[in-house]
């Protein structure tokens, strides 16, 4: 066997050569013809369902609720599981509800301590944080001067002095102390109000319950402030409108991946007296409604920051800009119908989808349709 295999290995080495290069062409030939074939083909489109839902009676306003998922049960079961994080949220913290955590907390003596959900605790400790982060800006220690100026819209009458004084004495993280499943008044007045970050708070929540239950992509929207994640319904980015203020109309349309997007504005929330808006928005410096900016939408990483950050810059306006955490984008509109400015980040206006409005990036000018005509979509 040796002595044949040594004359005839060369040959049938070369035929072995020569068989795999045939085999190796065609192969090639194959590859490319199925190459060919596929770049010819549209991309074979991902499977999934898309469901779509808006439940109602949602801290107070709308909200719809999109999932992905393989299939329809398991974007079923996300879609509940959303819903049921938003309502838990609200039933914890909505200042309106006596019965609520944050209820309890409002109506308790001062010295009592009222047991609260980690949840709750969370929310208080992120605020806390935030106020120092915005300088004072952002405060939910301030119930007392929101129920003042709630009662003033109700009698029509601006307040009396002497109450906003009273109400700005007892709006103070001074008079509220944290502590582990808890939290104690030091003050009869002191009343907490999360409605500027349980929102937000509530839809990272929901967020987290679809992702958790199997979702490949989703969108949690209330009442306009938003987070979406993943595969978009139609495979590209998730198209999010920017209300304009002042119109009927879109300021702006915005792309987005994986983001939050929060609006603050009076054009929406406000009480009118003597035929004057005040904004449902405080400033906790001066007790005074906050003027500066009428329309403020932020992008963040999560919704609770997307949501501080929108009322904050509400109160302190342009020079807010400067306080912004790194990845955290904005639009400020400035001033009044007829006389505004537009300000926004280089990194909000890298998310803008066509034409930007007129405005200013940073100091930098730029032209567009001017901010009370809808975008044109291209
Ligand atoms: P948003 O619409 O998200 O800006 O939240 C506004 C709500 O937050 C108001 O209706 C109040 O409940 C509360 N709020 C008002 N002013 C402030 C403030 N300066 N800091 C924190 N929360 C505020
Ligand atoms: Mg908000």
């Amino acid at each position: 066997m040796k002595s044949r295999e040594r004359p005839e290995g060369p040959t049938t080495r070369k035929w072995q050569r020569q068989a795999l290069g045939a085999v190796l062409i065609a192969a090639l030939a194959a590859l490319v013809a199925v190459g060919l074939w596929k770049t010819s083909q549209p991309p074979p489109r991902p499977h999934y369902v898309v469901l779509v839902e808006q439940p109602r009676g949602i801290m107070g306003t709308s909200c719809s609720l999109t999932a992905l998922a393989a299939d329809e049960e398991t974007a079923g079961r996300a879609l509940k599981e959303a819903e049921s994080a938003l309502r838990e949220v609200e039933a914890r913290m909505s200042s309106w509800l006596a019965d609520s955590e944050i209820g309890r907390l409002n109506t308790a003596p001062a010295g009592e301590q009222v047991p609260l959900s980690a949840a709750t605790v969370d929310v208080l400790q992120a605020a806390h944080k935030a106020a120092t982060d915005t300088q004072g800006a952002f405060d939910v220690t301030i119930g007392p001067l929101i129920n003042t100026w709630k009662q003033a819209g109700k009698a029509g009458k601006l307040p009396a002095e002497q109450d906003l004084t009273r109400a700005r004495a007892a709006s103070s993280w001074r008079l509220i102390e944290l502590r582990a499943g808890g939290a104690v008044k030091k003050a009869d007045t002191a009343r907490v109000d999360l409605g500027g970050i349980a929102k937000g708070f509530g839809i990272d929540r929901a967020l987290a319950a679809m992702k958790r239950e199997g979702a490949i992509g989703g969108l949690v929207d209330v009442g306009g402030d938003l987070r979406c994640f993943g595969q978009a319904p139609d495979g590209a980015s998730w198209a999010v409108d920017v209300r304009d203020p002042f119109g009927d109309g879109n300021l702006a349309e915005l792309q987005v991946r994986e983001a939050a997007v929060c609006t603050s504005g009076n054009y929406a929330r406000y009480v009118e007296i003597g035929g004057k808006r005040y904004s449902h928005i405080i400033d906790p410096r001066t007790g005074w409604p906050a003027e500066t900016a009428p329309c403020v939408t932020v992008i963040a990483a999560q919704t609770i920051t997307a949501d501080i950050w929108a009322t904050a810059l509400s109160v302190l306006g342009e020079r807010g800009l400067n306080l912004l955490p790194p990845g955290v984008e904005a639009m400020v509109v400035l001033g009044r119908p007829a006389d505004h400015r537009l300000l926004y980040t280089p990194g909000f206006e890298a998310m803008l989808k066509g034409p930007a409005p007129a405005g200013v990036v940073l100091g930098r000018e730029r032209s567009g349709p001017p901010v009370s005509q809808p975008s044109p979509r291209p």
